[in-house]
């Protein structure tokens, strides 16, 4: 359905309005003047019907293409009424029109009236488009509907403005929250770091010695994650990422990553499928970020000594595609689809595991700049799997 033009309707004022607008579409459509008067005549009959209810209403007319002909459709938006096709009110324009319909929907009323039009008229895109744009830009011609449509304009303006207000605040709010949160997470590692510090000082045997430097060196591993993070995060956002692209053995460099990532999480087993060997183009370290920040996120969400299988599929040509799979705590459906946003968390492993909500927003703006596409699938308590795929043409 293609949009031609819309009006609202706030008060009896506006019937006049109705009905020119309506003839003025028939008449650019070719229709005939008998054809255009009794739909502009239906229409705006149906628009005095709801502005007696109700002084909220919108009128909009559409072009539909239905495979063998086109439909002018006009469709009125009203407060959610008993009103249907059989009231009494509707019986007159009924009359006018082939079709009329009411749908009640999200809290609306809809009433639609079709018009098939006639073979004769023949329509195609390009026509639609000037229509539409005819009626955008049609001088308008009362006093009253040049002040509707600057008072229309001043309503989007302020609607505009009420919400970039609304994202800013909510912007500020979460700023404030990621600022407590983040010294709370960067002075976690450190007390502890500070704590084996100490307690190694007075230690006499060198196999504790070593036991406790590696515990420091573990939480500043942590520590410098995070700052890592952190600067990513500001060269994201002001767009000042280099990506030294280059083609990649696809299958070596994954093997390498994985063999260090099992180093660095000990506690899970992590299994690799590899597939047909490819040579994508990409940045070798923004990639292994990506697998890293995946394989960390499988392991920290997973209770330890379970499975994480990283595995490559290259079975659509011209594309690779990995995921990671783990059978950790899983993720609810309404969190699913707000894990990729920056700084989110959700609600539960907030208190359990360590981190910033700024993993999953890097690693999807270092996919997205590969033309890449990151997703992810998961059961609450069963498991997550991640994915990712990178074109290799
Ligand atoms: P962080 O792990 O630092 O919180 P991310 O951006 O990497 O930040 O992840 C955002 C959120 O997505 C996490 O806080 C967590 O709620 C959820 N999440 C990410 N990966 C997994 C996973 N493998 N299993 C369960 N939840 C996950």
């Amino acid at each position: 359905m293609l949009e031609i033009s819309s009006i609202t309707l706030d008060n009896e004022m506006d019937l006049p309005l109705t009905h020119k607008r309506a003839a003025i579409i028939g008449q650019q459509l070719g229709l005939s003047l008998s054809t255009q008067t009794t739909f502009a005549t239906a229409v705006s009959e149906v628009c005095r019907v709801v502005l007696e209810r109700t002084l909220e209403n919108l009128l909009s007319f559409y072009l539909e293409d239905n495979s063998d002909r086109w439909f002018l459709i006009a469709t009125i938006r009203t407060a959610k009424t008993a009103l249907n096709k059989h009231a009494e009110e509707f019986k007159y324009a009924h009359r006018l029109v082939p079709i009329l319909e009411v749908r009640h929907q999200d809290g609306h009323t809809f009433i639609d009236l079709k018009l098939g039009l006639p073979r004769t008229v023949q329509l195609t895109k390009l026509k639609v488009n000037k229509l539409i744009q005819y009626m955008q830009n049609s001088i308008t011609i009362t006093p009253y509907e040049e002040i509707k449509q600057k008072n229309q304009e001043l309503i989007n303006l302020a609607g505009e403005r009420e919400e970039q207000l609304r994202l800013s605040n909510i912007l500020n709010a979460k700023k404030s929250e990621f600022l407590s949160i983040a010294s709370h997470e960067l002075r976690t590692p450190l007390t502890v770091i500070k704590a084996y510090a100490q307690v190694a000082k007075t230690l006499k045997d060198p196999n504790r010695l070593v036991e406790y430097l590696d515990k420091i060196d573990q939480q500043a591993s942590k520590v410098n994650v995070l700052i890592q993070q952190l600067m990513d995060l500001s060269k994201i956002e002001n767009d000042k990422v280099d990506y030294r692209m280059e083609r990649v053995d696809f299958n070596k460099f994954l093997s390498d990553v994985v063999t260090s990532a099992e180093l660095s999480n000990p506690n899970h087993h992590i299994s690799l499928e590899l597939a047909h060997p490819v040579h994508p183009s990409m940045d070798r370290l923004r990639i292994e970020q990506v697998l890293v920040n995946l394989i960390g996120n499988a392991a920290k969400y997973s209770a330890s000594g379970k499975n994480i299988t990283v595995k490559v599929d290259v079975s659509i040509p011209h594309l690779l595609t990995v995921s990671v799979a783990d059978q950790g705590v899983g993720i609810s459906k309404k969190d699913l689809s707000k894990v990729f946003e920056k700084f989110f968390r959700a609600d539960g492993v907030t208190k359990n595991v360590a981190g910033l909500g700024m993993g999953l927003y890097i690693t999807t703006r270092i996919i997205k700049e590969h033309n890449g596409k990151i997703w992810a699938e998961s059961t609450e308590g069963q498991g997550s799997t991640f994915y990712f795929s990178l074109p290799t043409n």
